[in-house]
């Protein structure tokens, strides 16, 4: 089976929520979903140090989306079969057989998979798959102005950039075995970390 996968520099990410607003407006969004987010992780203190003090605060971003991972939580526990994964590694939801009972929802880790109010069913990132059929990029991407984002196999961003798919705030990558790299920012903290908190909790 062919796998496409993302990869994210973190450590490019400004947080300018192209990439975020770039897939609203291309699969037509409203106000209640997102497909990509970008989570803001920030912390820090003031640490006194011989009778003066200094702070240490950080602040970063990751883009997400759905990261189409070889075990899909989602796919799991679909009763229906909607939630399934494509011959090209993509997970998709077949909107015409979801029954809309939003145990998908409940199971990724990542929060992918969003529901219509109004169609009364599941919706998600489909990892743009009808332009990539056509040799394009998934429009977040291609509108990220840092060039944080790039897209292909993932066994060829593995060999570029590693293995890493681990950072705070996401889960542990363990559970769901994404197909995304990431560069983690100077200020990264590991996955499970309380030094930090997510900053941004109404936009993800
Ligand atoms: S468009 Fe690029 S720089 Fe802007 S938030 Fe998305 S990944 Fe980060
Ligand atoms: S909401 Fe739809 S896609 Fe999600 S688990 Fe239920 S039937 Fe499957």
């Amino acid at each position: 089976m062919k796998q496409y996968g993302f990869y994210i520099d973190s450590s490019k990410c400004t947080g300018c929520k192209t990439c975020q607003l770039s897939c609203k407006d291309f699969k037509d969004l409203g106000v209640d979903r997102n497909f990509r987010r970008v989570y803001e992780y920030a912390g820090g203190n003031w640490l006194e140090e011989n009778g003066t003090y200094r702070q240490d605060v950080f602040a970063y971003y990751t883009s997400i989306a759905c990261n189409h991972c070889d075990e899909p939580a989602c796919a799991k526990v679909c009763p229906s079969g909607a939630m399934h994964k494509r011959e090209d590694g993509f997970v998709v939801v077949d909107e015409d057989v979801c029954i809309g009972c939003k145990h998908c929802a409940n199971a990724c880790p990542y929060g992918a998979p969003q529901y219509n109010e109004e169609k009364g069913h599941m919706t998600k990132c489909d990892g743009c798959y009808e332009r990539v059929a056509e040799g394009l990029q998934p429009i977040c991407v291609g509108s990220c102005p840092l060039r944080a984002l790039e897209f292909g196999p993932i066994a060829d961003l593995r060999e570029k950039y590693g293995t890493n798919a681990d950072v705070a705030p996401l889960p542990s990558s363990l559970i769901t075995k994404p197909n995304i790299v990431i560069k983690p920012n100077r200020h990264a903290r590991p996955t499970n970390d309380i030094t930090g908190h997510l900053a941004n909790p109404k936009e993800v």
